[in-house]
């Protein structure tokens, strides 16, 4: 018997998280797994609503309460089987979704102040319950395909897209400029929130399954997108963003002041056992250094949590709204906040102190005010003229967001269409883009956006490249 509606007598509940102290010592996931039993307990809490919120927050749309209740009548491996018929790799959602802005934000039981389920959580719990039992198998697919689909990127929109072609039996490889699978998985988002043996264990499945990964391999400089279009039946256009966007202050030129996906990356690299050389060591080493974040979306959440787990002597996060007009999770902050970062809101640099040529000494910040909202009913930030600070810094990182890079020129495709922002115009229900045959998904289309979209659009991308490519075969 299914024990459900627990929520008046069980209190929501996260597994066992790491003391703020020992968490900057290291670079592990902050949360413990589950008990089998507290698992099963906390899916318990769901109402079972009739119109389940949640699975309408959440961009995949899983069917969240019907693998709650089966997760907590302790069936395990059905609740991860209905669980991956919507989500390629749900312990990645489950670790880095901010549930908080999707589907435990639409919780009957949030709105209605008993505090949400706690989805994202059991969500891992169950797909790691499998991995432990070995029910997650590589994709055998029933038939054999002739045609050949070509991914240009290796993140989880190429990672999905390649995973759903195999199990239609295309055959499928997949080009990325970087060394290793995963994209931002590996290269942007830091071990803490995900542990990068998470991504290579799907890896591993994908080429278990017959996708041919071609690494270190940049279209557009080591290949021709002409080449692979000619190669392939189809393209499938999944290469992220990854032109940081600037800042115009004086000072900008000074040593110490990085790019966050720069900073990132390198800090990845160390986590992931390679050896960096010693420039780069010593450009992004934040030992003793007074580190100011500029910015307050998830990128820089990632930089200044980095930053204190690497002994930085402090670390700011300058932001120039306030604590709830910020873009990043709440969540995030709040980790943040409890391993020491320090939060300086409504200030926007106005400039970087230094001597010319040497090491950045401080920031000039402005103080700021919320002013009306603007189109997207965020209140615009309005400097209060004369109200200026100055902070001590000793290594700035700005992360100030992502836009696509010059995607005409980089594939030397006059005819693919873009939007005003440079992300390629294709829908998001189908993936087509101005070019025939050729399909994009993932950040690449929305802009900067999360990992469970990428999943999403990648998914729709394959549904329909495969009823064109049917429907041309039969045509043929
Ligand atoms: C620091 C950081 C933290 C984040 N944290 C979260 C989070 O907590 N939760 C969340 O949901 N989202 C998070 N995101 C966003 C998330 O990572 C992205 O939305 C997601 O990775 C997009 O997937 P994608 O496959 O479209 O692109 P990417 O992951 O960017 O993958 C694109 C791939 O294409 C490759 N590529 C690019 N150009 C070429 C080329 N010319 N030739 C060959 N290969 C190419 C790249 O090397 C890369 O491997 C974060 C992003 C950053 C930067
Ligand atoms: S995929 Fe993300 S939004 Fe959807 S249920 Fe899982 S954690 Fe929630």
């Amino acid at each position: 018997m299914s024990k459900m509606l627990q929520f008046v007598d069980t209190p929501a509940q996260m597994p066992a998280k790491q003391t703020p102290e020992r968490r900057i010592e290291n670079f592990e996931e902050l949360y413990a797994p589950f008990p089998l039993k507290q698992a099963a307990k906390q899916a318990g809490r769901c109402s079972q609503c009739g119109v389940p919120f949640c699975q309408v927050g959440c961009p995949l749309q899983n069917n969240i309460p019907d693998w709650l209740k089966l997760a907590a009548e302790d069936r395990m491996e059905e609740a991860y089987q209905l669980s991956a018929s919507t989500n390629n790799f749900p312990e990645i959602c489950g670790r880095i979704c901010p549930q908080d802005r999707l589907c435990e934000v639409d919780c009957v039981l949030e709105i209605s102040d008993h505090s949400a389920v706690t989805i994202g959580v059991i969500e891992k719990h169950i797909t790691e319950e499998a991995w432990k039992n070995d029910l997650i198998k590589p994709v055998v697919p029933g038939t054999e395909r002739p045609e050949s689909v070509g991914i240009i990127g290796a993140g989880p929109a190429g990672m999905a897209a390649a995973e759903e072609l195999r199990k239609l039996g295309y055959q499928v490889h997949v080009y990325d400029r970087y060394d290793r699978v995963g994209g931002l998985l590996i290269y942007g988002i830091p071990n803490f929130k995900l542990e990068k043996e998470v991504v290579k264990r799907r890896t591993i499945h994908l080429q278990q399954s017959g996708v041919q990964f071609h690494l270190n391999t940049d279209v557009g400089r080591d290949i021709s997108f002409e080449t692979l279009c000619a190669k392939h039946d189809s393209v499938l256009i999944a290469n992220g963003v990854y032109k940081s966007r600037d800042l115009k202050a004086p000072g900008m030129t000074l040593k110490g002041i990085e790019l966050a996906l720069d900073f990132l990356t390198a800090h990845n690299h160390l986590c992931l056992g390679d050896d960096l050389d010693t420039a780069t060591h010593t450009r992004f080493d934040v030992t003793g250094k007074h580190v100011v974040v500029v910015g307050g979306g998830d990128t820089a959440m990632d930089c200044v949590r980095t930053s204190i787990r690497q002994d930085a002597a402090s670390v700011t996060c300058l932001y120039r709204r306030d604590r709830l007009n910020m873009p990043g999770s709440p969540r995030e902050v709040r980790n943040a906040e409890e391993e020491g970062v320090h939060f300086d809101w409504l200030k926007s640099p106005q400039a970087f102190l230094g001597k010319i040529g040497d090491r950045v000494e401080g920031v000039r910040v402005q103080q700021m005010r919320l002013g009306r909202p603007d189109a997207q009913n965020r209140c615009r930030a309005e400097a209060i003229e004369g109200q200026v600070a100055i902070r001590a810094a000793d290594m700035v990182i700005l992360a100030l967001g992502f836009e696509a890079e010059a995607m005409q020129k980089m594939l030397e495709a006059p005819t693919l269409d873009l939007t005003n922002w440079g992300t390629v115009r294709a829908s998001v229900d189908d993936g087509r883009t101005s070019i025939p045959g050729v399909y994009a998904a993932g950040d690449v289309v929305r802009g900067a956006s999360l990992v469970v979209w990428a999943i999403r659009d990648a998914r729709f991308a394959v549904a329909s490249m495969h009823r064109d490519l049917q429907r041309e075969a039969k045509t043929a």
